[in-house]
Protein backbone atom coordinates (compact mmCIF):
# COMPACT_ATOMS: atom_id res chain seq x y z
CA UNK A 1 0.00 0.00 0.00
CA UNK A 2 1.40 3.44 -0.92
CA UNK A 3 2.41 5.47 2.26
CA UNK A 4 1.66 9.06 2.15
CA UNK A 5 3.04 12.03 4.19
CA UNK A 6 1.43 15.27 5.03
CA UNK A 7 2.85 19.14 3.48
CA UNK A 8 1.30 21.97 5.57
CA UNK A 9 2.58 25.85 4.94
CA UNK A 10 1.03 28.67 7.61
CA UNK A 11 0.15 31.82 7.09
CA UNK A 12 -0.15 33.99 10.31
CA UNK A 13 -1.74 37.28 10.41
CA UNK A 14 -0.21 39.51 13.39
CA UNK A 15 -1.90 42.25 14.52
CA UNK A 16 0.94 44.99 14.73
CA UNK A 17 0.86 46.49 18.50
CA UNK A 18 0.41 50.61 17.79
CA UNK A 19 -1.64 53.39 18.79
CA UNK A 20 -3.28 54.46 15.67
CA UNK A 21 -3.98 52.22 12.32
CA UNK A 22 -1.23 51.68 9.40
CA UNK A 23 -2.81 54.80 7.24
CA UNK A 24 -4.28 57.13 9.46
CA UNK A 25 -4.65 58.73 12.88
CA UNK A 26 -7.40 56.42 14.30
CA UNK A 27 -6.87 54.71 17.64
CA UNK A 28 -6.79 51.04 17.60
CA UNK A 29 -7.85 50.08 20.78
CA UNK A 30 -9.98 47.03 21.21
CA UNK A 31 -12.97 47.20 22.63
CA UNK A 32 -14.54 50.18 21.27
CA UNK A 33 -18.27 50.80 20.54
CA UNK A 34 -18.68 50.15 16.89
CA UNK A 35 -17.56 52.50 14.50
CA UNK A 36 -16.03 54.76 17.27
CA UNK A 37 -12.45 54.23 15.90
CA UNK A 38 -13.14 55.14 12.42
CA UNK A 39 -12.34 58.35 10.01
CA UNK A 40 -12.46 58.83 6.52
CA UNK A 41 -9.21 57.17 5.34
CA UNK A 42 -9.98 54.02 6.75
CA UNK A 43 -13.65 54.28 5.66
CA UNK A 44 -12.50 54.53 2.26
CA UNK A 45 -13.81 57.74 1.56
CA UNK A 46 -13.41 58.94 -1.79
CA UNK A 47 -10.45 61.71 -2.32
CA UNK A 48 -8.68 60.39 0.59
CA UNK A 49 -4.50 59.88 1.27
CA UNK A 50 -2.97 57.12 3.53
CA UNK A 51 0.00 57.79 5.29
CA UNK A 52 1.99 55.65 6.19
CA UNK A 53 2.93 54.52 10.00
CA UNK A 54 6.69 54.59 10.75
CA UNK A 55 5.48 52.35 14.11
CA UNK A 56 4.08 49.45 11.88
CA UNK A 57 6.97 49.41 9.34
CA UNK A 58 9.94 49.24 12.12
CA UNK A 59 7.81 46.18 13.78
CA UNK A 60 7.34 44.55 10.85
CA UNK A 61 11.35 45.14 10.15
CA UNK A 62 12.00 43.54 13.56
CA UNK A 63 10.15 40.98 13.41
CA UNK A 64 11.63 40.36 10.29
CA UNK A 65 15.22 40.24 11.69
CA UNK A 66 13.74 37.81 14.26
CA UNK A 67 13.20 35.11 11.60
CA UNK A 68 16.05 35.48 10.07
CA UNK A 69 14.72 37.65 6.86
CA UNK A 70 16.50 39.88 4.37
CA UNK A 71 14.95 43.64 4.73
CA UNK A 72 13.98 44.86 1.53
CA UNK A 73 16.71 47.64 0.23
CA UNK A 74 12.67 48.70 -1.25
CA UNK A 75 9.57 47.89 -0.55
CA UNK A 76 6.35 48.88 -1.68
CA UNK A 77 2.53 48.73 -1.17
CA UNK A 78 -0.32 47.02 -3.95
CA UNK A 79 -3.87 47.16 -3.76
CA UNK A 80 -5.54 43.76 -3.37
CA UNK A 81 -8.96 44.37 -5.00
CA UNK A 82 -11.86 42.49 -3.80
CA UNK A 83 -15.96 43.28 -2.43
CA UNK A 84 -17.02 42.45 0.15
CA UNK A 85 -19.25 44.79 2.57
CA UNK A 86 -16.28 45.02 5.41
CA UNK A 87 -14.08 46.73 2.72
CA UNK A 88 -15.80 49.19 1.84
CA UNK A 89 -12.90 50.52 -0.18
CA UNK A 90 -13.16 47.70 -2.91
CA UNK A 91 -9.44 47.22 -2.06
CA UNK A 92 -7.32 46.12 0.78
CA UNK A 93 -4.10 47.90 1.07
CA UNK A 94 -1.18 45.03 1.12
CA UNK A 95 1.95 44.16 -0.43
CA UNK A 96 2.59 41.76 -3.39
CA UNK A 97 5.74 41.29 -5.38
CA UNK A 98 7.76 43.48 -2.92
CA UNK A 99 7.19 42.28 0.66
CA UNK A 100 9.25 43.96 3.55
CA UNK A 101 10.80 40.83 4.87
CA UNK A 102 11.74 37.80 2.79
CA UNK A 103 13.45 34.16 2.63
CA UNK A 104 13.86 33.64 6.44
CA UNK A 105 13.67 30.53 8.66
CA UNK A 106 12.62 29.50 11.96
CA UNK A 107 14.67 26.19 13.49
CA UNK A 108 11.80 24.69 15.97
CA UNK A 109 13.18 21.17 17.19
CA UNK A 110 16.08 20.85 15.01
CA UNK A 111 14.32 21.00 12.07
CA UNK A 112 14.31 24.14 9.86
CA UNK A 113 11.04 25.79 8.68
CA UNK A 114 11.66 28.62 6.11
CA UNK A 115 9.66 31.84 5.93
CA UNK A 116 8.78 32.55 2.18
CA UNK A 117 8.06 36.33 3.19
CA UNK A 118 6.36 38.82 5.53
CA UNK A 119 4.36 41.74 4.54
CA UNK A 120 2.23 44.42 6.24
CA UNK A 121 -1.39 44.94 5.55
CA UNK A 122 -4.53 46.93 6.95
CA UNK A 123 -6.92 44.75 7.92
CA UNK A 124 -11.06 44.61 7.14
CA UNK A 125 -13.47 45.69 9.14
CA UNK A 126 -16.09 43.22 10.84
CA UNK A 127 -19.35 42.49 10.12
CA UNK A 128 -21.65 41.39 12.78
CA UNK A 129 -24.73 38.72 11.97
CA UNK A 130 -27.64 40.20 13.72
CA UNK A 131 -30.86 38.75 14.26
CA UNK A 132 -31.81 34.73 15.27
CA UNK A 133 -28.85 32.45 15.05
CA UNK A 134 -26.34 34.52 13.83
CA UNK A 135 -24.11 33.73 10.14
CA UNK A 136 -27.06 31.74 8.68
CA UNK A 137 -29.93 32.71 10.56
CA UNK A 138 -29.57 36.27 10.54
CA UNK A 139 -31.87 38.37 8.66
CA UNK A 140 -28.99 41.42 8.52
CA UNK A 141 -24.93 42.12 9.12
CA UNK A 142 -24.03 45.46 10.71
CA UNK A 143 -20.58 46.38 9.36
CA UNK A 144 -17.86 47.66 12.28
CA UNK A 145 -14.90 49.11 10.87
CA UNK A 146 -13.07 50.10 14.23
CA UNK A 147 -10.76 47.12 12.90
CA UNK A 148 -10.81 48.47 8.73
CA UNK A 149 -6.70 49.46 8.64
CA UNK A 150 -5.44 48.34 11.46
CA UNK A 151 -1.76 47.02 10.78
CA UNK A 152 -1.09 43.59 10.32
CA UNK A 153 1.62 41.64 9.25
CA UNK A 154 1.45 38.19 7.39
CA UNK A 155 4.07 35.82 7.71
CA UNK A 156 3.98 33.02 5.41
CA UNK A 157 6.08 30.12 5.76
CA UNK A 158 6.90 27.71 3.05
CA UNK A 159 5.36 23.98 3.50
CA UNK A 160 7.77 22.15 4.99
CA UNK A 161 5.74 21.34 7.89
CA UNK A 162 4.96 17.32 8.31
CA UNK A 163 2.52 17.22 11.08
CA UNK A 164 -0.06 18.93 13.06
CA UNK A 165 2.40 18.79 16.56
CA UNK A 166 5.31 20.35 14.76
CA UNK A 167 2.45 23.01 12.99
CA UNK A 168 1.47 23.56 16.33
CA UNK A 169 5.52 24.08 18.00
CA UNK A 170 6.16 26.37 14.94
CA UNK A 171 2.64 28.85 15.50
CA UNK A 172 3.60 28.70 19.49
CA UNK A 173 7.31 29.89 18.51
CA UNK A 174 6.16 32.45 16.57
CA UNK A 175 3.48 33.80 19.22
CA UNK A 176 6.51 34.13 21.39
CA UNK A 177 8.62 35.40 19.18
CA UNK A 178 6.28 38.39 18.65
CA UNK A 179 6.09 38.59 22.31
CA UNK A 180 9.07 39.04 23.49
CA UNK A 181 9.65 41.83 20.93
CA UNK A 182 6.39 43.50 22.01
CA UNK A 183 5.09 43.87 18.75
CA UNK A 184 1.64 41.89 19.02
CA UNK A 185 -0.62 40.31 21.98
CA UNK A 186 -0.55 36.85 20.38
CA UNK A 187 -4.36 36.17 21.65
CA UNK A 188 -5.95 33.81 19.07
CA UNK A 189 -9.13 33.99 20.87
CA UNK A 190 -9.39 37.89 20.24
CA UNK A 191 -8.00 37.88 16.76
CA UNK A 192 -5.02 39.68 16.99
CA UNK A 193 -3.22 36.47 15.94
CA UNK A 194 -4.63 34.35 13.64
CA UNK A 195 -4.04 31.44 11.40
CA UNK A 196 -4.50 29.64 8.30
CA UNK A 197 -3.58 26.50 8.03
CA UNK A 198 -2.42 25.00 4.12
CA UNK A 199 -2.65 21.26 3.98
CA UNK A 200 -2.02 18.79 1.54
CA UNK A 201 -1.16 14.99 1.40
CA UNK A 202 1.75 13.06 -1.55
CA UNK A 203 2.77 9.72 -1.57
CA UNK A 204 6.08 9.29 0.23
CA UNK A 205 9.12 10.27 -1.72
CA UNK A 206 7.33 12.42 -4.18
CA UNK A 207 8.73 16.31 -4.72
CA UNK A 208 5.96 17.53 -6.36
CA UNK A 209 3.41 19.26 -4.34
CA UNK A 210 -0.45 17.48 -3.97
CA UNK A 211 -3.14 19.76 -3.75
CA UNK A 212 -3.91 21.77 -1.17
CA UNK A 213 -6.87 22.90 0.94
CA UNK A 214 -6.93 26.16 2.98
CA UNK A 215 -8.46 26.27 5.99
CA UNK A 216 -9.99 28.74 8.00
CA UNK A 217 -11.37 29.61 10.95
CA UNK A 218 -8.75 28.36 13.65
CA UNK A 219 -9.37 29.81 17.09
CA UNK A 220 -6.79 28.25 19.58
CA UNK A 221 -3.75 26.26 19.40
CA UNK A 222 -5.67 23.63 19.61
CA UNK A 223 -7.99 23.99 17.04
CA UNK A 224 -5.19 24.57 14.71
CA UNK A 225 -3.84 20.83 15.79
CA UNK A 226 -6.95 19.22 15.51
CA UNK A 227 -8.42 20.81 12.11
CA UNK A 228 -5.08 19.87 10.59
CA UNK A 229 -4.95 16.14 11.77
CA UNK A 230 -8.48 16.14 10.40
CA UNK A 231 -7.69 17.46 6.85
CA UNK A 232 -4.81 14.67 6.59
CA UNK A 233 -7.05 12.08 7.32
CA UNK A 234 -9.48 13.29 5.27
CA UNK A 235 -7.74 13.87 2.55
CA UNK A 236 -5.14 10.55 2.62
CA UNK A 237 -8.47 8.42 2.48
CA UNK A 238 -9.86 10.58 -0.65
CA UNK A 239 -6.56 9.67 -2.63
CA UNK A 240 -6.65 6.48 -1.57
CA UNK A 241 -9.97 5.80 -3.02
CA UNK A 242 -8.85 7.11 -6.23
CA UNK A 243 -10.16 10.38 -5.52
CA UNK A 244 -9.08 13.61 -5.74
CA UNK A 245 -8.84 16.60 -3.36
CA UNK A 246 -10.24 19.80 -4.71
CA UNK A 247 -8.53 23.24 -3.99
CA UNK A 248 -10.62 25.27 -1.99
CA UNK A 249 -10.89 27.09 1.51
CA UNK A 250 -12.65 25.07 4.23
CA UNK A 251 -13.46 26.46 7.32
CA UNK A 252 -12.79 24.30 10.70
CA UNK A 253 -15.97 23.99 12.80
CA UNK A 254 -15.20 23.07 16.22
CA UNK A 255 -18.49 21.51 17.72
CA UNK A 256 -18.18 18.51 14.91
CA UNK A 257 -14.57 18.47 14.96
CA UNK A 258 -14.62 18.47 11.10
CA UNK A 259 -13.58 21.03 7.99
CA UNK A 260 -16.38 21.72 5.72
CA UNK A 261 -15.44 23.24 2.51
CA UNK A 262 -16.47 27.00 2.34
CA UNK A 263 -15.72 28.19 -1.38
CA UNK A 264 -13.18 27.34 -4.20
CA UNK A 265 -10.22 29.27 -3.84
CA UNK A 266 -9.27 32.11 -5.32
CA UNK A 267 -6.31 32.97 -7.43
CA UNK A 268 -3.97 35.83 -6.85
CA UNK A 269 -4.98 37.01 -10.68
CA UNK A 270 -8.42 37.43 -8.97
CA UNK A 271 -7.60 40.10 -7.09
CA UNK A 272 -6.33 42.58 -9.93
CA UNK A 273 -2.64 43.45 -7.29
CA UNK A 274 -1.77 46.75 -8.51
CA UNK A 275 0.77 48.87 -7.36
CA UNK A 276 -1.09 51.65 -4.75
CA UNK A 277 -0.81 54.50 -6.38
CA UNK A 278 -0.94 57.14 -2.98
CA UNK A 279 2.32 55.80 -1.43
CA UNK A 280 5.80 55.74 -2.78
CA UNK A 281 8.10 53.06 -2.34
CA UNK A 282 9.84 52.97 0.58
CA UNK A 283 13.55 52.83 0.99
CA UNK A 284 14.73 51.34 4.32
CA UNK A 285 17.89 52.86 5.41
CA UNK A 286 20.70 50.31 6.58
CA UNK A 287 21.59 52.30 9.60
CA UNK A 288 17.78 52.81 10.68
CA UNK A 289 17.62 48.75 10.64
CA UNK A 290 21.07 48.36 12.39
CA UNK A 291 19.81 50.41 14.79
CA UNK A 292 16.53 48.69 15.31
CA UNK A 293 18.02 45.31 15.71
CA UNK A 294 20.13 46.77 18.84
CA UNK A 295 16.96 47.34 20.79
CA UNK A 296 16.04 43.83 20.12
CA UNK A 297 15.73 41.27 23.19
CA UNK A 298 16.89 38.05 23.83
CA UNK A 299 15.11 36.32 21.52
CA UNK A 300 13.38 32.38 22.50
CA UNK A 301 15.97 30.05 21.07
CA UNK A 302 19.08 31.94 22.47
CA UNK A 303 17.05 32.21 26.04
CA UNK A 304 16.82 28.71 25.74
CA UNK A 305 19.83 27.58 25.18
CA UNK A 306 21.11 29.73 27.80
CA UNK A 307 19.08 28.56 30.33
CA UNK A 308 19.54 24.83 29.94
CA UNK A 309 23.55 25.16 29.50
CA UNK A 310 23.42 27.24 33.34
CA UNK A 311 20.38 25.14 34.70
CA UNK A 312 20.50 22.06 33.00
CA UNK A 313 17.39 22.08 32.42
CA UNK A 314 15.13 19.38 30.42
CA UNK A 315 14.77 20.81 26.92
CA UNK A 316 10.69 20.59 27.06
CA UNK A 317 10.93 22.46 30.39
CA UNK A 318 12.92 25.47 28.65
CA UNK A 319 10.53 25.43 26.21
CA UNK A 320 7.34 26.05 28.48
CA UNK A 321 9.27 28.21 30.71
CA UNK A 322 10.99 30.79 28.03
CA UNK A 323 7.30 30.93 26.54
CA UNK A 324 6.16 32.73 29.66
CA UNK A 325 8.19 35.37 29.50
CA UNK A 326 7.37 37.32 32.86
CA UNK A 327 8.34 33.87 34.47
CA UNK A 328 11.98 33.34 32.44
CA UNK A 329 12.80 36.83 33.27
CA UNK A 330 12.35 36.08 37.15
CA UNK A 331 13.91 33.31 37.00
CA UNK A 332 16.92 35.28 35.99
CA UNK A 333 15.99 37.51 38.92
CA UNK A 334 16.53 34.59 41.34
CA UNK A 335 19.32 32.77 40.04
CA UNK A 336 21.24 36.82 39.69
CA UNK A 337 20.35 36.79 43.28
CA UNK A 338 22.98 34.26 43.98
CA UNK A 339 20.61 30.72 44.06
CA UNK A 340 21.98 27.67 42.99
CA UNK A 341 20.67 26.84 39.80
CA UNK A 342 20.37 22.96 40.83
CA UNK A 343 18.22 23.97 43.65
CA UNK A 344 16.37 26.93 41.76
CA UNK A 345 14.78 24.84 39.28
CA UNK A 346 11.98 23.35 42.27
CA UNK A 347 10.94 26.58 41.97
CA UNK A 348 10.10 26.36 37.79
CA UNK A 349 8.34 23.06 38.62
CA UNK A 350 6.00 24.72 41.70
CA UNK A 351 5.59 27.77 39.79
CA UNK A 352 4.46 25.73 36.37
CA UNK A 353 1.88 23.70 38.57
CA UNK A 354 0.75 26.61 40.13
CA UNK A 355 0.31 27.81 36.10
CA UNK A 356 -1.27 25.13 35.35
CA UNK A 357 -4.07 25.00 38.15
CA UNK A 358 -4.90 29.04 37.62
CA UNK A 359 -5.22 29.63 34.21
CA UNK A 360 -4.10 33.07 33.47
CA UNK A 361 -1.71 32.97 36.67
CA UNK A 362 1.54 35.09 36.27
CA UNK A 363 4.04 35.82 38.72
CA UNK A 364 3.89 38.87 38.36
CA UNK A 365 0.76 39.33 39.94
CA UNK A 366 1.62 37.60 42.89
CA UNK A 367 3.51 38.54 46.24
CA UNK A 368 6.38 36.42 45.39
CA UNK A 369 9.70 38.08 44.90
CA UNK A 370 12.99 36.66 43.73
CA UNK A 371 14.18 37.64 46.98
CA UNK A 372 11.97 35.44 48.44
CA UNK A 373 12.06 32.31 46.11
CA UNK A 374 16.08 32.82 46.92
CA UNK A 375 15.57 32.76 50.36
CA UNK A 376 13.62 29.53 50.14
CA UNK A 377 16.16 27.89 47.77
CA UNK A 378 19.21 28.60 50.15
CA UNK A 379 17.42 27.77 53.26
CA UNK A 380 16.89 24.41 51.42
CA UNK A 381 20.82 23.79 49.99
CA UNK A 382 21.67 24.83 53.56
CA UNK A 383 19.51 22.00 54.75
CA UNK A 384 17.70 24.87 57.64
CA UNK A 385 14.07 23.37 55.38
CA UNK A 386 13.14 20.19 53.91
CA UNK A 387 12.22 19.97 50.45
CA UNK A 388 8.43 19.53 51.32
CA UNK A 389 8.72 22.93 53.62
CA UNK A 390 10.02 25.08 50.57
CA UNK A 391 7.78 23.49 48.25
CA UNK A 392 4.51 24.41 50.67
CA UNK A 393 6.12 27.97 50.96
CA UNK A 394 6.77 28.48 47.17
CA UNK A 395 2.86 27.66 46.41
CA UNK A 396 1.60 29.87 49.48
CA UNK A 397 3.40 32.82 48.48
CA UNK A 398 2.53 32.48 44.34
CA UNK A 399 -0.88 32.00 45.47
CA UNK A 400 -0.67 34.92 47.48
CA UNK A 401 -2.79 32.72 50.53
CA UNK A 402 -1.97 32.34 54.20
CA UNK A 403 1.51 34.13 54.30
CA UNK A 404 -0.56 37.14 54.79
CA UNK A 405 -0.16 40.94 54.49
CA UNK A 406 1.11 41.30 50.59
CA UNK A 407 4.38 43.40 50.67
CA UNK A 408 7.75 42.60 52.69
CA UNK A 409 7.27 38.76 53.22
CA UNK A 410 10.53 37.49 54.93
CA UNK A 411 11.35 34.24 54.75
CA UNK A 412 14.15 33.70 57.18
CA UNK A 413 11.27 35.51 59.69
CA UNK A 414 8.14 33.34 58.25
CA UNK A 415 10.32 30.08 58.67
CA UNK A 416 11.44 30.95 62.56
CA UNK A 417 8.03 32.19 63.53
CA UNK A 418 5.94 29.15 61.68
CA UNK A 419 8.98 26.36 63.16
CA UNK A 420 9.52 25.29 59.93
CA UNK A 421 12.94 24.46 60.43
CA UNK A 422 14.10 20.77 59.90
CA UNK A 423 14.60 18.99 63.09
CA UNK A 424 17.70 17.82 62.73
CA UNK A 425 19.04 16.68 65.87
CA UNK A 426 19.46 13.07 65.83
CA UNK A 427 19.08 12.36 69.14
CA UNK A 428 15.85 13.77 69.20
CA UNK A 429 15.03 11.80 65.90
CA UNK A 430 16.23 7.94 67.61
CA UNK A 431 14.40 8.12 70.88
CA UNK A 432 11.51 9.31 68.36
CA UNK A 433 12.09 6.16 66.17
CA UNK A 434 12.97 3.77 69.51
CA UNK A 435 9.33 4.88 70.50
CA UNK A 436 7.93 4.17 67.41
CA UNK A 437 9.36 0.67 67.26
CA UNK A 438 8.35 -0.11 70.70
CA UNK A 439 4.91 0.75 69.86
CA UNK A 440 4.42 -1.53 66.89
CA UNK A 441 6.01 -5.28 67.51
CA UNK A 442 4.37 -6.02 64.90
CA UNK A 443 5.83 -4.21 62.16
CA UNK A 444 8.95 -4.70 63.63
CA UNK A 445 8.75 -8.60 62.83
CA UNK A 446 7.11 -8.16 59.75
CA UNK A 447 9.98 -5.86 58.85
CA UNK A 448 12.41 -8.49 59.96
CA UNK A 449 10.76 -10.96 57.70
CA UNK A 450 11.81 -9.17 54.94
CA UNK A 451 8.44 -7.20 53.93
CA UNK A 452 10.96 -4.07 53.11
CA UNK A 453 7.33 -1.48 52.61
CA UNK A 454 7.19 -1.33 56.27
CA UNK A 455 10.53 0.74 56.73
CA UNK A 456 7.60 3.41 54.95
CA UNK A 457 5.38 2.84 57.65
CA UNK A 458 8.00 3.77 60.37
CA UNK A 459 9.09 6.63 58.38
CA UNK A 460 5.54 7.83 58.08
CA UNK A 461 5.06 7.64 61.56
CA UNK A 462 7.85 10.06 62.83
CA UNK A 463 7.23 12.59 59.80
CA UNK A 464 3.71 12.77 61.15
CA UNK A 465 4.95 13.25 64.33
CA UNK A 466 7.21 15.96 63.54
CA UNK A 467 4.70 18.07 61.18
CA UNK A 468 6.62 17.10 58.30
CA UNK A 469 10.14 18.61 59.81
CA UNK A 470 12.37 15.87 60.40
CA UNK A 471 15.28 16.01 58.58
CA UNK A 472 14.85 12.93 55.52
CA UNK A 473 18.40 12.22 55.28
CA UNK A 474 19.42 11.97 59.46
CA UNK A 475 16.09 10.39 59.81
CA UNK A 476 16.41 7.60 57.14
CA UNK A 477 20.19 7.10 58.69
CA UNK A 478 18.88 6.77 62.09
CA UNK A 479 16.04 4.80 61.50
CA UNK A 480 18.25 1.92 59.42
CA UNK A 481 20.47 1.92 62.28
CA UNK A 482 17.28 1.25 65.13
CA UNK A 483 15.68 -1.40 62.77
CA UNK A 484 18.99 -3.57 62.44
CA UNK A 485 19.27 -3.63 66.09
P1 LIG B 1 -2.17 31.03 -2.21
O1 LIG B 1 -1.88 31.88 -3.39
O2 LIG B 1 -3.23 30.02 -2.42
O3 LIG B 1 -2.34 31.79 -0.94
P2 LIG B 1 0.60 30.44 -1.79
O4 LIG B 1 1.45 29.79 -2.81
O5 LIG B 1 0.73 31.91 -1.57
O6 LIG B 1 -0.90 30.06 -2.06
O7 LIG B 1 0.88 29.70 -0.44
C1 LIG B 1 0.18 30.00 0.69
C2 LIG B 1 0.62 29.03 1.77
O8 LIG B 1 0.33 27.71 1.40
C3 LIG B 1 2.09 29.05 2.10
O9 LIG B 1 2.25 28.97 3.49
C4 LIG B 1 2.63 27.81 1.43
O10 LIG B 1 3.72 27.28 2.14
C5 LIG B 1 1.46 26.88 1.50
N1 LIG B 1 1.39 25.92 0.40
C6 LIG B 1 1.55 26.16 -0.90
N2 LIG B 1 1.37 25.03 -1.62
C7 LIG B 1 1.10 24.05 -0.72
C8 LIG B 1 0.80 22.66 -0.83
N3 LIG B 1 0.73 22.03 -2.01
N4 LIG B 1 0.56 21.98 0.31
C9 LIG B 1 0.59 22.59 1.50
N5 LIG B 1 0.86 23.87 1.66
C10 LIG B 1 1.11 24.62 0.58
MG1 LIG C 1 -2.74 33.01 0.73
ZN1 LIG D 1 -9.13 56.17 10.32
Amino acid sequence: MVEYEAVIGLEVHAQLKTRSKIFCGCPTTFGADANENVCPVCLGMPGVLPVLNKRAVEHGIKCGIALNCSIAETTKFDRKNYFYPDLPKGYQISQYDQPICSNGHLTIDGRKIRILRAHLEEDAGKLVHAGADGLHGSDYSKPDFNRAGVPLLEIVSEPDIRDAEHARRYLTELRTILRYLDVCDGDLEKGNFRCDANVSVRPFGQEELGTKAEIKNLNSFSAVERAIKFEIDRQTALVRSGQKVKQETRLWDENSGKTHSMRSKEGARDYRYFPEPDLVPLHIDRQWVASIEKTMPELPEARRERLIKDTGLPNEIAVVVVERQELATFFDEVLALGAQPGTARAFLDQALACYNKNTGYTITESIVTAQNIKDIVCSLDSGEINTGTAKTLMTELMESSSVGDAEAVDIPTVIKQRGLAQMSNEDELRSMISAVIAANPKQVEEFKAGKQKVREFFLGQVMKQTKGKANPKILNQVLDEELAK
